[in-house]
């Protein structure tokens, strides 16, 4: 059984991502996607929020599991079983950080082997960064999000989200 960490913070989940599970199922049994909790970051979305609008993403694929984490992401693997983790690749930008992380992980522990997919054209340009500032300022997120994150998203900020502040998935 090939199974690969898929780990991020998913603050939303995206297309993008969503594209990269899509592809990496070709190439595992099973993916696990886990949400990182251990970021200093704010998030705009609740840990249970955002497991629950992934979980909904892959309710028809039984290979795809979510999960929270804290700690180390090998850690986490190793834990689950997994020795492999998934990553995305948009720009070099993503190479550079990625590079650090995986010379980092490699000297952490050497049986997990990271596997990047490069992201399709129709997504490269989206992140969960810039999502956020599209929702705080209630742009159209068509083909950023699926339809039932958006459909959430609406029904909570009918007029926009708060510039500051948690929302109220937080
Ligand atoms: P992090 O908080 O570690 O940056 P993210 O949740 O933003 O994690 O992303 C998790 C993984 O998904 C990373 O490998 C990231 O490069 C990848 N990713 C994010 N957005 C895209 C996209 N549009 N296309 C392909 N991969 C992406």
């Amino acid at each position: 059984m090939k199974r690969a960490l898929f780990p991020g913070s998913f603050d939303p989940i995206t297309n993008g991502h969503i594209e990269i599970i899509r592809r990496g199922l070709a190439l595992f049994d099973e993916i696990v996607v886990g949400i990182g909790l251990n970021t200093t970051k704010q998030p705009m979305f609740s840990p249970d929020q955002r497991q629950k609008w992934i979980e909904e993403a892959f309710r028809h694929e039984a290979r795809v599991k979510v999960c929270t984490y804290t700690g180390l992401t090998v850690r986490f693997a190793r834990q689950i079983g997994a020795k492999f983790i998934l990553r995305g690749l948009r720009s070099a930008p993503d190479y550079e950080y990625e590079r650090n992380i995986d010379l980092l992980n490699k000297s952490l522990d050497s049986d997990i082997e990271t596997f990047y997919l490069l992201s399709s054209p129709e997504t490269s340009f989206v992140s969960s960064t810039l999502v956020r500032e599209v929702i705080r300022f209630h742009g159209h997120l068509e083909g950023l999000l699926p339809p039932h994150i958006i459909r959430d998203i609406y029904a909570t900020y009918p007029g926009g989200a708060p510039v500051s502040g948690k929302s109220p998935h937080a």
